[in-house]
């Protein structure tokens, strides 16, 4: 009998390794893989041993598809799998629904799981308008993923953190509890998972303790940081297998001073961190003398500061502080001075914010960057998008958001901006990128602006 369980992840084709993109027209995560799969199939054993074989693949997928194709499902079906998994995110998870309704086709029997951050917030819409759905993991995956494979995908009563079909009813059981990262084993010191890519994704911590209202990652989470032995291990591991380039996937690595000690000290012990490329993400806000005491002496290659407008009206309408030029400044020169690159991102559609406004703030960071080009690396402006499980969600009548309900929900229009004005701002930014190298653009405003 077969005891093969295949995880599928569904990288957007503009990050993968291999696709061409036109340069400056993308975000800075062009080479990424998915670790979420990666990281399940590390920690299948973890509630206890059990015989499944998990295997992952991972197809490139974009915003005109609508199902895997009959090929990637036959590849799939041909290894007979007792169950498949897909891992959703906003941007593929109507593909995985369509390719469940595909599967099920042909194999009525094979069990269908849905996991990831756009089907933790609404588990039971999903499995009612996705009859060939059987579960969805809520939250962190891991823990849960052991389960069903201890369980053999059966008595699915006596597994946390899961929303399933059971006949005609859907059964919702109680939560797991958020994973502590420190409890879990590494995809690359356990399985020797060697991604196809220049870059490593790095975990160094999860969680968040801001509560941005465009984002669903802070919900219901503490911050949870890995300990030293496993980050200077993975460190090392990375460098040992030729790997240069770190990228340390958490939403920032400085919330607290103990999670950047943590951070430093791991990357000072490890002994590799100048031979590395290191791109992280930082808070401006939180930067002060103790922290930059405790990156004295490392480099990175990228710092990617969240900066999302300089209006304080649209940023505490985000959930955000306000801004402060006088403190941003005196970052942005204080990091560079220490040998370190700098990306700034901005969210274009923002409530409260008008073409005029992102004008203004695009205006700034021109200037920004001509006072300090050294320092600078890039500027990236991401389209606002309406993500499951985020206050902006919750609050899309108020705002009067209008998004895309296939695919990543990017703004159609809001009580702010009409669809018209939208489409200037995406013509204002993609002018910024053709006439200064150092600005970048999701693909999403040259889709937008091809369909004018
Ligand atoms: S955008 Fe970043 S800082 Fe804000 S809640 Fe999300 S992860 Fe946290």
């Amino acid at each position: 009998m077969s005891r093969k369980v295949i995880l599928v992840a569904g990288t957007p084709a503009e990050h993968s390794i291999n696709y061409s993109y036109k340069d400056n027209k993308r975000d800075f995560a062009s080479k990424t893989y998915n670790y979420a799969v990666a990281i399940l199939k590390a920690n299948r054993g973890i509630k206890g041993r059990n015989s499944f074989d998990v295997e992952i693949v991972d197809y490139p997928v974009t915003r005109k598809m609508d199902n895997l194709s009959e090929g990637q499902i036959a590849e799939i079906l041909n290894k007979s799998p007792v169950a498949i998994g897909f891992s959703a995110y906003c941007w593929n998870r109507h593909i995985f629904e369509n390719t469940a309704r595909s599967v099920k086709r042909e194999n009525k029997g094979v069990k269908i799981f849905l996991g990831g951050p756009s089907v933790s917030y609404n588990p039971v819409d999903i499995l009612k308008n996705n009859k060939d759905i059987d579960i969805i993991v809520v939250g962190d995956g891991e823990e849960t993923f052991s389960e069903l494979l201890n369980h053999n995908f059966k008595d699915l009563d006596k597994v946390r953190g899961i929303v399933f079909r059971c006949g005609d009813s859907i059964i919702r059981n109680p939560k797991n509890n958020n994973v502590d990262i420190n409890n879990l084993l590494s995809p690359y010191l356990s399985d020797n998972y060697l991604p196809n890519s220049d870059a490593i994704m790095i975990e160094p911590s999860r969680g968040c303790i801001y509560r941005c209202k465009f984002c669903s990652w802070s919900k219901d989470r503490k911050l949870n940081i890995k300990n030293k032995s496993m980050l200077i291990n993975e460190l090392l591991w990375s460098y040992e297998r030729g790997y240069r380039k770190i990228n340390f996937s958490d939403t920032s690595i400085n919330m607290t001073n103990e999670q950047l000690s943590i951070i430093s000290d791991s990357l000072r012990l490890s002994n590799v961190y100048e031979k590395l490329s290191l791109s992280v993400f930082m808070k401006y806000d939180r930067i002060d003398e103790t922290q930059i005491k405790m990156i004295d002496g490392l480099r990175f290659d990228e710092i990617i500061i969240g900066l999302e407008s300089i209006n304080d009206a649209v940023l505490k309408e985000c959930g955000k502080p306000p801004f402060s030029r006088e403190k941003f400044e005196r970052i942005i020169k204080v990091l560079g001075e220490m040998g370190n690159k700098i990306t700034i991102s901005i969210i274009t559609g923002l409530p409260k914010d008008s073409y005029k406004g992102i004008e203004k703030t695009i205006k700034y960071l021109e200037e920004l960057i001509n006072k300090y080009p050294d320092y600078i690396n890039f500027v990236c402006s991401f389209w606002l998008a309406i993500l499951p499980g985020t206050r902006f969600e919750r609050e899309a009548e108020k705002y009067g958001f209008k998004y895309l309900q296939k695919g990543t929900p990017y703004l159609v229009s809001s009580k702010y901006m009409s669809a018209k004005e939208l489409l200037r701002v995406a013509d204002f930014v993609y002018r910024e990128t053709e006439k200064n190298v150092k600005f970048f653009c999701e693909e999403y405003y040259i889709e937008l602006l091809e369909g004018k």
